[in-house]
């Protein structure tokens, strides 16, 4: 999926789109759900070509998994997927790491390959899984600290301190800066602080973004730049961080519009002669100390040597090709030149290289990039949005994971990407099924309950593992205290799995409670079961779910909850929030800020350790943090 949405395939969105209709519906892995793609009247034919070149970089890569170096593999990995070239030029604000981090991936082939000489990619694909799982050592994720004079890539918070000629400060569009208050990890309770902690809260979390500009942009001696993509990747206008607009206004100054530039294929040049210089180096040591050994084959090692040399030579003439001169077209000249001066054996070797098919390709690709972006219209999702009437069709849970991360919205409820449901989410709609039923059936009895259980575990394919096995006692032991609170409580359960729907503006909210509760005071609880750890109250305080559930009772039952709560049923917690904190404009304002940012397509990703270490669309995401 990454793959596809990228340069040089650059699959639109929409395209991607139906390509993943084609896989749910065929019921199709996604590459031959593409190889039936390039067949099928749905798509049209640029997005055929596109998938064209994804499949044959699929095929090519496939192909060398098992036999090229691993180091190499990486390098001409990064190079024909353009990944560096897209990455500084982006100006997006994640960019600092990701190109450290494929910088650093590089570094990590490399000493890979001089550890296990003989591996493939394949080998070092399972290392760097390995290495995803359980991290890097210092010394192997941390490389020397840059020359004077060089140019640094670093996070706004890493500049503090520091002296620096020029700052760069990139990404400043309003969705990153302040963008949305993200949630904070796991709270930590306010006994077990020493300090009092400030409001954490949108005022709190706008200040403290400022703060980090403030830092970023007062390190630099000579000048600063500030600077913002004004179309987002889907082509969508984005406008400046308000931050950046209050610095341009204090001066008087206007946005300077630049377009986005790439070296195009000099950069491929200037990439491969570096590896290759790098590559000859490290072999010519070896040669010559075989031309000390009685070898057989120490000439052939020479011809390689030397045929390696001439290739830098052959790229340092490309460099310097007359301006305006393709690659394609000032490949055959250097190439007829250099072959007068080989011997036989030497020009034998030079024809195997696959050197001018790679230049060729990079150049290829990088004209596919332009025309691209010289089309920047990429179609609308329009008709993947989940509309309802003028408005859309939205629930706590698509609220959630929006602000959450926009991307992580448009992977689930737009090109809708099918995801195998985990241990827990399964085990959490067992429990949920479990409840239901039991107040569904007329004897409502511990045995009934237990029965149910068993039932589901059955029917549910769970299996025997550790885990498995623990989250069986877990249910077990869950649903016995659940059947006791529900006897000893004051309150007469009423209604399950209530459903809502009610119109907020041109939108339609819907949602289904798991239990309304009559209280002994005449009041109703509307409970939500959950089957994760427990958030505190205070936690709780913008938590779009209990708040839509409140204003949509009223809307939709003319029901006015006296309060909401949600039931931790693996540890029979429940946690309270009184009708009278919960704020009804917030919950209408959170509805249309979100919703507006859909219907403009905005999904721009908004990564952070805490929410993409639970998000099921890593594996397809660019943005990922890891
Ligand atoms: S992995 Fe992270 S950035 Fe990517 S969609 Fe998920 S939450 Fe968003």
């Amino acid at each position: 999926m990454r793959a596809l949405a990228r340069p040089p395939v650059a699959l639109r969105s929409v395209d991607i789109a139906r390509c993943v209709q084609i896989a749910r519906r065929r019921k199709l892995d996604m590459v031959s759900a593409l190889r039936a793609a390039t067949e099928s009247p749905q798509l049209p034919p640029e997005a055929r070509e596109h998938i064209h070149t994804f499949l044959r970089l699929y095929r090519d890569a496939a192909g060398s998994l098992d036999s090229a170096r691993p180091d190499l593999f990486v390098h001409r990995l990064v190079d024909r997927l353009g990944l560096r070239r897209q990455q500084v030029f982006s100006a997006q604000a994640d960019v600092v790491e990701r190109l450290v981090n494929l910088a650093r991936l590089g570094e990590l082939a490399s000493s890979y390959a001089q550890r296990a000489p003989h591996a493939t990619p394949r080998d070092f694909a399972r290392y760097a899984a390995a290495v995803a799982d359980a991290g890097l050592r210092e010394e192997d994720g941390v490389g020397p600290p840059p020359p004077a004079g060089a140019v640094q890539l670093m996070a706004l918070d890493a500049a503090a301190g520091r002296d620096l000629d020029w700052v760069f400060v990139l990404g400043l569009t309003a969705a990153r800066m302040p963008g949305p208050r993200l949630r904070a990890g796991e709270m930590v309770p306010d006994a077990l602080l020493k300090e009092t902690l400030g409001p954490d809260d949108r005022a709190a979390h706008v200040a403290s973004m400022r703060r980090l500009l403030h830092v970023a942009m007062t390190r630099a001696a000579h000048g600063l730049v500030l600077a913002y993509p004004a179309l987002s990747s889907a082509g969508v206008a984005q406008p400046p961080s308000p931050f950046a607009e209050e610095a341009r206004a204090a001066l008087g100054a206007g946005w300077e519009v630049l377009e986005e530039e790439l070296f195009g294929p000099e950069e491929a040049l200037h990439a491969t002669f570096q590896a290759l210089r790098d590559e000859l180096l490290s072999d010519v040591a070896r040669v010559g100390k075989g031309l000390g050994e009685l070898r057989f084959d120490t000439d052939l090692d020479v011809t390689h040597a030397v045929t390696r040399y001439l290739e830098l030579v052959k790229l340092a003439a490309l460099i310097e090709r007359p301006e305006g001169q393709s690659v394609a077209d000032a490949l055959g000249p250097v190439n007829q030149r250099l072959s007068t001066e080989l011997s036989p054996l030497q020009r034998e070797v030079l024809a195997t290289s696959p050197l001018d098919a790679l230049l060729l390709d990079a150049e290829r690709d990088d004209r596919a990039r332009a025309a691209a972006r010289a089309a920047r219209t990429e179609p609308s999702l329009e008709a993947f949005l989940p509309r309802r009437g003028d408005g859309l069709a939205l629930s706590a849970s698509d609220i959630e994971t929006y602000r959450s991360c926009p991307l992580r919205y448009k992977f689930a409820r737009v090109l809708r990407i099918p995801q195998e449901p985990t241990l827990n989410q399964r085990f959490g709609i067992l429990v949920h099924q479990v409840l239901e039923r039991y107040h569904q059936a007329t004897v409502e009895s511990l045995d009934e309950m237990l029965n149910l259980l068993d039932w589901g575990w059955r029917r549910g394919g769970f299996g025997d593992s550790d885990e498995e096995r623990q989250l069986r006692v877990k249910a077990d032991a869950a649903l016995r205290r659940y059947v006791q609170r529900v006897t000893e409580e004051p309150v007469q359960p009423v209604w399950f799995e209530r459903a809502f729907s009610f119109r907020m503006g041109a939108h339609t909210l819907r949602g289904r409670v798991d239990r309304v509760d009559r209280l002994a005071d005449g009041g109703y609880e509307l409970i939500d079961y959950k089957t994760g750890r427990p958030r505190s109250a205070a936690a709780l305080r913008e938590d779009v779910q209990l708040s839509l559930y409140a204003v949509g009772a009223r809307e939709a039952w003319q029901l006015d909850a006296t309060q909401q709560a949600y039931l931790y049923v693996l540890d029979d917690e429940k946690v309270r929030v009184p009708s009278s904190e919960i704020d009804a404009g917030w919950i209408a304002d959170t509805v249309d800020e979100v919703a507006g940012a859909i219907l403009a397509q905005d999904f721009e990703p908004t990564p952070s350790y805490t929410v993409c270490s639970m998000c099921d669309y890593r594996i397809a995401c660019p943005a990922a943090e890891r």
